[in-house]
């Protein structure tokens, strides 16, 4: 399996390279050449497996030879045993033909705990192998960063540093980046914001004496193979539901379209999903361009769903590569009008788009009323970026099951849970004690030399 960069001028690379690697050097992001597909029997066959099985059939096709079989059968072990539920992703029926699928059973109570906790595993077996070792260096506004300490912490061939704009992340988010006692771990609080955090990772990534010096690596949304493990839960919760012999939709809550990105391959690789409804916040830049074909930015306006707030969406790249034909030199010069505010898809190209994208919005005050009315009806309490998802599928319902996906736990955003529903969300057993665990983390300014020195002075040779 060769993967190829969306705007088409970068190296081909194995599954093991575009892992490593992240963003490719023309800009663009990495696909695989061709989607495999599965056969209605092989699909069929799923049902009943465990999500683990289930994982392998899903992914073995996209990963070449980087892994024996019996390898990665232990790496998708070891990654999901951390997990609080049997079932891993479970469904939850919330109404006649409405489903959530919870993804917050993970260690870090995100559904980015998925793909996080099998790349931390397969970074750990491509660098064990090749006596290498890496620098991951990442920002976050809340959950890519402690699903990523989570993930790599203990490892032995990584260091990790996650940026974090101080005073600005849930406490439970950043208490999660900043108890772990490993010594490869470190959370870093920065003066600033998040687009702060993001400009100095970016900086570092082009500081190629640097680069090249840490051995940096990147492990944001944009990374193939954490787009490739979300894909398996798609196909879970379809089996269960019926698929391949019934159709069944989804809605994502979406701010950098790599979840539901994974669901558009889940459907070309063979699975009979139905509608794909991109569910956004009042940060609507993807509604509005699946509305009107126009695709320009605005400001980001914060909300009670913050791992939402978006304005560039990275992996709606992606999808642009295939809504043009898989040409590249289309999707580079679209790309290259954003660096001005924006673009208009072509018609051919947007109609592709609006065939297998559905798309709405809720606002604040309609994502706090969902709150208090999933819970009211359904005795059910959801997450902010969750309750966003709800309202949109409310508007998608009919006569092919609907699957929202549940993204994160309440328990990560009390505030905003409390505030609309009037109840706290306890955490799970196995974390109560997380109030209690010190904390560790080193204070930075938003200063490039300053990071760079600290990061120099941490890595461990
Ligand atoms: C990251 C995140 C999202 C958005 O997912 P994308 O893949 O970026 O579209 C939604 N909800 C929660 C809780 C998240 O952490």
């Amino acid at each position: 399996m060769r993967y190829i960069s969306t705007r088409g001028t970068a190296p081909v690379l194995s599954f093991e390279q575009a892992m490593l690697t992240g963003l490719a050097r023309d800009g663009g992001l990495y696909l695989p050449e061709d989607i495999p597909t599965l056969t209605q029997a092989q699909i069929a066959a799923m049902a009943g497996k465990s999500y683990e099985e289930v994982a392998f059939d899903v992914m073995r096709p996209f990963i070449g030879d980087t892994f024996t079989d019996a390898q990665f059968r232990d790496l998708i072990a070891r990654a999901y045993a951390g997990f609080g539920h049997a079932a891993r992703a479970p469904l939850v029926q919330v109404d006649s033909n409405h489903y959530l699928l919870e993804l917050f059973h993970g260690p870090t109570l995100a559904f980015k705990d998925f793909a996080m906790q099998l790349i931390g595993q397969m970074f750990q077996a491509a660098l064990s192998r090749s006596g290498d070792r890496v620098t991951i260096v990442g920002a976050t506004s809340g959950d890519t960063g402690s699903a990523a300490i989570e993930a790599f912490r203990g490892l032995k061939a990584v260091d990790v540093f996650i940026l974090y704009p101080h005073g600005r992340v849930s406490e439970v988010q950043r208490r999660q980046m900043t108890t772990p006692v490993e010594a490869n771990v470190h959370a870093l609080a920065v003066t600033g914001d998040f687009d702060d955090c993001q400009a100095l990772v970016k900086d570092m990534f082009n500081d190629f004496a640097f680069r090249d010096d840490v051995r940096l690596a990147g492990v944001n949304s944009i990374n193939w193979g954490r787009v490739l493990a979300q894909v398996v839960y798609y196909f879970t919760a379809a089996v269960s539901l019926g698929a391949p012999h019934r159709p069944v939709s989804f809605t994502v809550p979406t701010g950098n379209f790599g979840d539901i990105f994974a669901g558009f391959i889940a459907k070309q690789m063979g699975l009979p999903i139905a509608d794909l409804v991109v569910a956004t916040n009042r940060n609507d830049i993807l509604h509005r361009t699946l509305q009107t074909g126009a695709y320009t930015k605005e400001g980001v306006t914060p909300t009670i769903s913050p791992s939402m707030d978006i304005q560039v969406s990275s992996n709606f790249e992606r999808a642009l590569f295939y809504a043009y034909g898989q040409d590249g030199a289309a999707v580079a010069s679209q790309m290259e009008d954003l660096k001005s505010g924006g673009f208009k898809i072509s018609q051919g190209a947007y109609d592709m788009l609006t065939a297998t994208f559905k798309s709405g919005r809720a606002s604040e005050q309609e994502t706090s009323a969902t709150i208090a009315a999933y819970l009211a009806q359904h005795g059910e309490l959801l997450c902010p970026h969750t309750a966003v998802g709800a309202h949109v599928a409310q508007a998608h319902l009919g006569s092919i099951p609907m699957v929202t996906l549940a993204t994160a736990h309440p328990a990560k955003f009390p505030d905003a849970v409390k505030a609309a529903s009037g109840i706290s969300a306890p955490l799970p057993a196995r974390m109560a004690d997380l109030y209690d665990r010190p904390e560790r983390v080193t204070p930075v300014a938003a200063d490039l030399a300053a990071l760079q020195a600290v990061i120099k002075e941490r890595i461990i040779t």
